[in-house]
């Protein structure tokens, strides 16, 4: 995991269920989910030889963000449910550190 992505609102993020899949059946090798990822979070790579997608580090993913299953065309990568994510979106919501977070960039109150 790349320094800056291992923990979430205070929460490890090896212990939060959120990292794609490619089920490489499906993948057709477009490259769509490399360049629709941020070179920053670098979750995919490229696998040249057998001309598909890969997943190389799941836990850069950001929680909740589901923009490259969005992309692919072929439906090959897939999310576990949303709910544990909402389920500690709560927790964190309640957070005193989550609030004023959330506060100071929006300058909306929660
Ligand atoms: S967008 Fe889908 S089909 Fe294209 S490389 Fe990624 S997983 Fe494969
Ligand atoms: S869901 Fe978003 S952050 Fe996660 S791998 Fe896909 S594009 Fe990258």
């Amino acid at each position: 995991m790349t320094a800056g992505f291992d923990t979430w609102h205070g929460i490890k993020r090896s212990d939060i269920n959120w990292r794609p899949s490619i089920d490489p059946g499906k993948c057709t090798g477009c490259g769509m989910c490399v360049v629709t990822c941020s070179e920053k979070r670098n979750v995919f790579g490229y696998d040249i030889k057998n001309r598909k997608a890969v997943v190389l580090y799941p836990d850069n993913c950001m929680v909740g963000c589901n923009n490259c299953q969005v992309g692919c065309l072929w439906e090959a990568i897939t999310f576990p449910k949303i709910d544990e994510v909402k389920r500690r979106l709560n927790e964190v919501i309640g957070s005193s550190t989550f609030r004023r977070e959330f506060e100071a960039k929006t300058g909306f109150k929660i």
